[in-house]
C-alpha cells in the first residue's frame, strides 16, 4: 500500500540502525539488486503498464539491426569455431530473440555461437528463457561476467551501464563529502559524510557546490571488457544514454510508471539510473587492452546499418495499419527526437580486427 513503507525500506533503516549510513552505490545496488526485494529481482518493469520502454520493446528491427553487426564482426574475427554470444542484462530476451531469427541468415555463426546471458533477475530469467524457446540454441546464465571464462566473444549491452550504482559527491569549501542514506527522524533520509572514496582526475576543477557522479561499477566491468578483448578476438556494443565527456552533475534519477519520483521514494518498487559517462567507459575499456571506436548516435547506427530498407521489406506485405506502426516504430528508435539522438554506441573491438561498418577508429 502507497504509504507503508516498503520491505526494502524496513530492512534499510534496520541496516542503517545497525551500521550507520550507507554509501550511495550500496543504496543504489540494494533497490535495484536486493535478493529478495530488489527492482528488478520481482517484476517485469518494461511497456505501457511498467516503467519504461526500451528499443527491442519498440521494434524487432533494433534487434535485427545489431544480428546483422555481429554477423559482420564474426566475419571480421575469421569466423571462429567457437565464440560467446554474451549480453549483459538482456531484459524480456527481446533484443537476443530477434539477433538470432535475423542470425539464421548465417548458419556458421548459429552453430559456433554459445549464448551466455548476464542475468541476477529469476522473474527476467524465466521471460528470457520463454522468449528464446524456439531460438534453436541453448544458453547458459549467470549472474556476471566474471563467471564466463576468456573465449571469442561478441557482447551486447543495451540500457544495462546505466543500471549499475553510481557513487555522489559534492564538493564542499574544504575538499569532497559523499552523499550517503542515513536516518532523520526515523525515515530514510540522504546526507553528506566525509568522502570514503577517492575521487577521479577529472573532478579536479569542480567549484564549491558542485556534485560529481562516480561509477566505479561501471569502470571495473569496462575494465572486464577490455581483456576480454585483448585475450581473445572480438567486440563488443554499448548501447545508453548518457554523456561523451565526463562532466559535473547529478544524471541520477528515480522512475516509477513512466514519471519521475524522489531518490528515496519507494525503494525497491522505483527504477533508478543515471546516464553513462561514455568518456569512463572508453578508459576503462583501454586500460583492460580493448580498442574503441567513435562514439555514434542510435539514429547514425541504425540508418548506417539499413534501418530504412528494413522498414521497407517489413512493409511490404503489410496493412496500412501495419506501415503506419513500423514508420512510427522507426522514428522512436532512430528519430533525433527520441532515441536517436539521446541515445549513443560505443563499440569495442580487439585492437588487432579491422573495424567495423559504421565505426571509425
Ligand atoms: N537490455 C534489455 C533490458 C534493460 S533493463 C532491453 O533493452 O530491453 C536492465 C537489465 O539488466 C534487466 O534485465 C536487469 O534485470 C538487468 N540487470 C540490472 N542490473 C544488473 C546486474 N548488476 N547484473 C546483472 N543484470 C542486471
Amino acid at each position: 500500500m502507497i504509504g507503508e513503507p516498503t520491505p526494502l525500506e524496513l530492512d534499510l533503516i534496520r541496516m542503517v540502525e545497525a551500521t550507520g549510513p550507507i554509501p550511495f552505490d550500496r543504496y543504489m545496488a540494494l533497490c535495484l539488486g536486493h535478493p529478495r526485494y530488489g527492482y528488478y529481482m520481482s517484476r517485469d518493469p518494461f511497456g505501457a503498464r511498467g516503467d519504461f520502454t526500451t528499443a527491442p520493446e519498440v521494434t524487432q528491427m533494433f534487434g535485427e539491426i545489431i544480428g546483422i553487426w555481429c554477423m559482420q564482426c564474426f566475419e571480421l574475427m575469421g569466423k571462429p569455431q567457437k565464440f560467446d554470444l554474451i549480453e549483459l542484462g538482456p531484459g524480456r530476451g527481446t533484443l537476443m530473440a530477434d539477433l538470432l531469427r535475423a542470425a539464421c541468415a548465417m548458419p556458421e555463426f548459429v552453430k559456433s555461437l554459445r549464448l551466455r546471458l548476464i542475468e541476477t533477475s529469476p522473474v527476467l530469467r524465466d521471460m528470457q528463457k520463454q522468449a528464446l524457446a524456439n531460438a534453436g540454441t541453448s544458453a547458459t546464465w549467470h549472474d556476471s561476467l566474471d563467471e564466463v571464462e576468456p573465449a571469442a566473444t561478441l557482447l551486447i549491452a543495451n540500457e544495462f551501464f546505466d543500471a549499475l550504482p553510481v557513487l555522489l559527491f559534492q564538493r564542499l569549501k574544504d575538499g569532497w563529502a559523499e552523499f550517503a542514506v542515513g536516518l532523520r527522524e526515523g525515515k530514510l533520509a540522504i546526507g553528506l559524510i566525509p568522502a570514503l572514496h577517492p575521487l577521479p582526475a577529472w573532478t579536479a576543477g569542480a567549484k564549491e557546490g558542485e556534485v560529481a557522479e562516480v561509477r566505479p561499477a561501471a569502470d571495473s566491468l569496462g575494465m572486464a571488457i577490455g581483456r576480454r578483448l585483448a585475450e581473445n578476438s572480438g567486440a563488443a556494443l554499448i548501447i545508453d544514454y548518457g554523456h561523451g565527456r565526463s562532466s559535473l552533475g547529478q544524471t541520477l534519477q528515480a522512475v516509477r510508471r513512466h514519471r519521475p519520483v524522489s531518490i528515496l521514494d519507494r525503494p525497491g518498487e522505483s527504477d533508478l539510473t543515471a546516464h553513462v559517462d561514455f568518456d569512463c567507459l572508453v578508459r576503462a575499456i583501454t586500460t583492460g587492452g580493448g580498442r574503441t571506436l567513435r562514439l555514434m548516435p542510435q539514429g547514425d547506427f541504425l540508418h548506417q546499418m539499413g534501418l530504412a530498407v528494413r522498414a521497407q521489406i517489413l512493409s511490404r506485405n503489410a496493412t496500412e495499419a501495419q506501415k503506419s506502426d513500423i514508420a512510427a516504430a522507426m522514428d522512436r528508435v532512430a528519430g533525433p527526437k527520441q532515441m536517436g539522438q539521446m541515445f549513443q554506441i560505443l563499440a569495442a573491438t580487439s585492437p588487432w580486427l579491422p573495424c567495423p561498418h559504421p565505426f571509425s577508429v
